[in-house]
């Protein structure tokens, strides 16, 4: 590995089992970084410190060695880099301010709820905390949809600065002139755009119950650790646009982005930690074999026929495959 400029990463919860659908989004993350001669970096999403299982993370990362998914380096806890989170937030300045807000408060103003569920905030508290609030939480201004970017002082390099790589348009207006509007390509979803102002609205980076927000904590992340390419389940794409904000204020690049989609039960339904846990003991390979041919068979790669024997089997069939899929010619691999 290591011969390329390709950083992956998989980033669990460990918010209980591995699931099929986190193996898929784990599976397409490892191919593509080995299908790139690339490294692939384990990091476990602790942040939601409220939410974790204990002893999730360790059984996450013995079924990954089971399924013989080896990562490179160490692995990262985000429970132990709270100080990187606070100095992003310290960078970001006058772009966050506190909110007294309660859920109650911001569901009552009725602007409706982002695509990923939580309530479009009003903006209440923007200019100052309302009489008799007290900070619960951080927010990050968005910019106004139809005025140029609010300049709320010295925020270090906000702007331009980390003009970012793979953002169609940062800085940009959209043809009605707006001054919101975060677009990126997907690798495999196409063109994605996102108004901020009216689907995101100001976002919370540090919660009220004094947790970093996953999406500074993510966008820190990925650009310490030089991720240049994320790969994950499409239930995130919607967190894509306000990540790529962030990048921008930070002035860190913004990766390449495939999201792959999600796996649904018969019903339609994404499947949850509890409905869809992986039925593999660590270190039984016959039981990890049949989770990969699952896996790679939502992924449609073509590894089915030559029936793999061993784990290792199954990989040496699976990476060449998903390089022939992604159009990468896997000679010389
Ligand atoms: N920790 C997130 C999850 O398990 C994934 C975050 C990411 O890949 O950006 O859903």
């Amino acid at each position: 590995h290591h011969r390329s400029n390709y950083t992956g990463r998989f980033a669990p919860s460990p918010t209980g089992p591995l699931h099929q659908g986190s193996l898929v989004a784990a599976m397409a993350s490892f191919l593509d970084a080995r299908a790139h001669q690339g490294s692939w970096l384990v990091r476990i999403e602790d942040v939601d410190e409220g939410r974790s299982v204990p002893g999730a993370a360790d059984n996450i990362l013995a079924l990954l060695r089971t399924l013989g998914m080896d990562w490179d380096g160490e692995v990262v806890w985000q429970s132990r880099r709270k100080a990187l989170y606070q100095a992003a937030a310290d960078k970001l300045g006058a772009h966050l301010y506190p909110c007294g807000c309660n859920r109650r408060e911001i569901a009552d103003s009725r602007l409706g709820t982002a695509p990923d569920g939580s309530a479009i905030y009003p903006g209440t508290c923007r200019h100052g905390l309302g009489p008799g609030k007290t900070m619960r939480s951080l927010r990050v201004r968005v910019p106004d949809p139809a005025h140029p970017a609010e300049e709320p002082g010295d925020a270090g390099n906000a702007g331009n600065a980390g003009k970012a790589d793979n953002a169609d348009n940062a800085g940009q207006t959209d043809d009605a002139g707006n001054t919101d509007l975060i677009a990126f390509t997907d690798r495999f979803a196409g063109h994605v755009a996102q108004h901020l102002a009216t689907e995101s609205g100001d976002f919370v980076l540090k919660r009220a119950d004094g947790f970093w927000a996953y999406q500074l904590a993510v966008v820190v992340d990925d650009a310490q650790q030089g991720v240049s390419d994320v790969v994950r389940g499409a239930d995130l794409i919607d967190s894509t646009p306000r990540q790529i904000y962030l990048q921008q204020l930070l002035g860190v690049p913004t990766p390449r982005y495939l999201h792959v989609p999600v796996v649904r039960n018969a019903d339609g339904e994404k499947l949850s930690k509890q409905t869809g846990a992986l039925a593999v003991a660590p270190g039984d390979e016959r039981q990890a074999l049949e989770a990969l041919h699952a896996a790679a068979a939502f992924l449609q790669l073509p590894v089915a026929q030559a029936r793999a024997s061993s784990v290792g089997a199954f990989w040496q069939a699976a990476i060449p495959a998903w390089a022939d899929r992604i159009g990468l010619s896997s000679a010389g691999a």
